[in-house]
């Protein structure tokens, strides 16, 4: 079932083969996916429509530190999809960090995903103000970033400096869209990615269509 050494798993589920993980929290769901079994162990189907990291893996992602164990500070939990199966994939050994300011899906967040997994840190904070957050410790392996601002790229990095340790992986969502709708959505992502050089290494950058129009992602390293 399991891809070579990668954390997510292809499980046949109404005779297709589909992205997956493996539950932390066996027979509980977060937003109505599909929970299948196969070889005594329970998935949960990751909708490529639903997730832009799904979306991304689907679309042929090759950097994946997901693995066991790995810490997360994740921006824009929003009500948690991407951030349950980051949570699966990182397993017990692991943390994901999420992020959320918008009150009423942060309160979803904690009911659907926190509450139930002891590896998820609910941080109700504006990622604008990361050096408010209360409950992160130490350094993170990763930061995926997913939050729809003009200048989501500018908060993204601010968070990178102070919390993801040299070597770590930012996963920088673009929404083309929310950034500027007058530019060409490959204007926009090659003007984002430049805002790493320096401080980053761009490892590769995924095109999220057809899952997410308008939307990228980049995948880079913290240099040292
Ligand atoms: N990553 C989520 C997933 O795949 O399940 C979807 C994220 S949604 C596109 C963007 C989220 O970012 C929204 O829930 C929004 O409230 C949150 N957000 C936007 N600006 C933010 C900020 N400055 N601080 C924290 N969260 C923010």
């Amino acid at each position: 079932m399991q891809s070579d050494s990668r954390p997510y798993a292809w499980v046949k589920s109404e005779g297709q083969k589909r992205l997956a993980t493996e539950n932390l929290v066996p027979g509980n769901r977060v937003y109505k996916e599909r929970l299948v079994s196969a070889r005594g162990t329970e998935y949960r189907v990751w909708d490529a429509t639903r997730s832009k990291l799904a979306a991304a893996i689907a679309n042929g992602l090759e950097a994946f530190p997901f693995g066991e164990g790995a810490k997360v500070l994740y921006l824009g939990a929003s009500t948690g999809t991407t951030a349950s199966h980051v949570s699966d994939m990182v397993g017990p050994g692991g943390a994901v960090f999420g992020v959320e300011h918008a009150s009423r899906v942060a309160r979803e967040f904690l009911e659907r995903v926190a509450s139930f997994r002891e590896n998820v840190i609910p941080i109700m904070q504006d990622a604008r103000r990361p050096a408010e957050y209360f409950s992160i410790y130490g350094k993170v392996d990763i930061v995926y970033a997913d939050i729809a601002q003009p200048d989501q790229t500018d908060i993204a990095i601010a968070n990178c400096k102070m919390y993801l340790k040299a070597g770590g992986h930012f996963f920088l969502v673009i929404k083309t869209r929310s950034i500027d709708v007058t530019k060409s959505p490959k204007s926009v992502i090659s003007a984002e990615a430049a805002k790493l050089r320096g401080t980053f290494e761009l490892l590769e950058t995924i095109d999220l269509d057809p899952y997410h129009k308008d939307h990228a992602l980049a995948v880079s390293r913290m240099l040292p």
